[in-house]
């Protein structure tokens, strides 16, 4: 595994974050410079929890990650998780604000209880434009629920504030799992991420003790965005090498890279789209051109709807285009049997190529010949791998049945249904009445094993 992401997911929670008394700006503790700056955290620095006066200094050492403690007891709570939460948050103020554009306005929201004890929904860090539009920064350090996310978001969506969440590091672990595909280490991470990441709501990873943020992706060539799986891949960046965006919060080079590679791959995608249509088109012009639709409209005044099917990748045609060219040499008004010879020769006459492999030309057209087959205009005869057709001389009027207007292979359907209700009702007469002769009579069977009914 990366070494980087070893320290990104480490749960190192010392204090590395103090905050200047004068004027609240967030400083940080690198490693190793507690001698540096202990002078400047005793004199002019404080804990970043709101309205903590306690005096705090550095410690050092060699085997400890340098950090601020408080010299006299504390007054409020010092778990893991809150002061964590605290440190991203002066992180992220003090980096927006050497980050936002001139004449935005970067503030901070102290998390506040109201008088039932709940949080109040306010955004942990609030970036407004000069124009006013809004970003807000959420960091989760804590095991929130998913409906909380859920409500807050909402809130956010009402007030028309883009929202950038931020996982706190510790709510990411290491997948057991071990080595993705990629040769990346996936990690697994909490369903509140999951949640976030379905919703397709920007989500980063946060650690206010190495000032990195981590993103997350689907993959691990980091070519696709994180949709909310329960694990992903992460990589991890240098908050000092991040950018503000108006609607994402921050974008990482990660990120970047991430939405470069998908801007490339819809490009793709749309010329693909494209082609299709194009491919389509191309072949709807040639059977609007084509000689045998016209012929079709001025013996019909119309193409049969019998005629309509689905287009395929196996003959390079409209449908319709196939189907109407078979119809009219083979089958419409003629008798002569034809095999797949014929079939091949009249599509080349149409101008219609196929893919190269006949198997799937003699399925494709199977399926077809099945059709005017229920419709009563051929006789299919199958011997082997070998098909042929027997046409029965059937004219567009025999085929649709003109009378009520009722396509004929509805009406052979119908009378299926009408003839498999009528067998089972018969099946059911029988076995009734039987049942009524069993009761009147008893099974014996003789020495010889024969068996016989006997009136009781
Ligand atoms: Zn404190």
């Amino acid at each position: 595994m990366h070494p980087r992401l070893a320290a990104f997911l480490d749960d190192e929670s010392r204090q590395v974050w103090a905050l200047r008394r004068d004027d609240g700006t967030a400083v940080y503790l690198p490693d190793g410079m507690a001698d540096e700056m202990r002078a400047l955290a005793r004199e002019h620095l404080r804990c970043p929890y709101p309205g903590c006066v306690c005096p705090i200094s550095t410690r050092g050492g060699t085997k400890r990650r340098h950090h601020f403690f408080h010299r006299t007891t504390v007054s409020h709570p010092t778990e893991p998780e809150s002061e964590a939460h605290l440190a991203a948050k002066a992180m992220l103020v003090d980096w927006a604000r050497s980050r936002v554009p001139a004449g935005a306005d970067v503030e901070e929201e102290q998390s506040l209880k109201d008088d039932d004890g709940r949080l109040i929904r306010r955004p942990d860090v609030l970036v407004t434009g000069a124009s006013g539009r809004r970003v807000a920064f959420e960091v989760e350090y804590k095991n929130w629920s998913v409906e909380g996310w859920k409500a807050k978001q909402r809130d956010l969506d009402q007030a028309g504030v883009a929202c950038l969440w931020l996982l706190g590091h510790t709510r990411v672990s290491l997948s057991r799992d071990g080595l993705g595909r990629s040769g990346e280490t996936p990690v697994r991470v909490p369903g509140l991420a999951s949640a976030i990441g379905r919703a397709n709501t920007p989500l980063l990873v946060v650690n206010p003790v190495t000032r990195q943020v981590g993103t997350l992706s689907s993959s691990g060539s980091f070519t696709r965005r994180w949709r909310g799986e329960f694990w992903a891949y992460l990589r991890v960046d240098d908050l000092d090498d991040c950018a503000f965006d108006p609607r994402l919060g921050i974008r990482t080079p990660t990120l970047d890279q991430i939405l470069a590679a998908e801007a490339i791959e819809s490009q793709k995608e749309a010329a693909t789209r494209q082609r299709q249509a194009e491919a389509r088109q191309h072949l709807e012009d040639a059977w609007q051109a084509s000689a045998v639709r016209a012929d079709l409209l001025a013996r019909h005044g119309a193409v049969p709807s019998f005629l309509e099917g689905p287009d395929t990748s196996v003959i390079r045609a409209a449908g319709v285009h196939w189907r109407a060219a078979l119809w009219v040499d083979l089958v419409e008004g003629r008798t002569a049997v034809f095999a797949w010879p014929e079939v091949e020769a009249t599509l080349r006459r149409h101008g219609l190529g196929w893919a190269r492999d006949r198997r799937f030309l003699y399925g494709t057209v199977e399926q077809y010949m099945g059709v005017l087959a229920r419709l009563g205009a051929l006789r299919w005869y199958r011997k082997g791998y070998r098909s042929h057709f027997s046409p029965t001389g059937a004219t567009v009027g025999q085929v649709i049945d003109g009378q009520a207007g009722e396509h004929r292979a509805a009406v052979i359907a119908r009378e299926q249904q009408e003839k498999a209700e009528r067998e089972a009702a018969a099946r059911e007469a029988a076995y009734a009445s039987d049942l009524e002769a069993r009761r009147r009579t008893r099974l014996v069977i003789d020495e010889g094993g024969t068996r016989r009914w006997v009136p009781k």
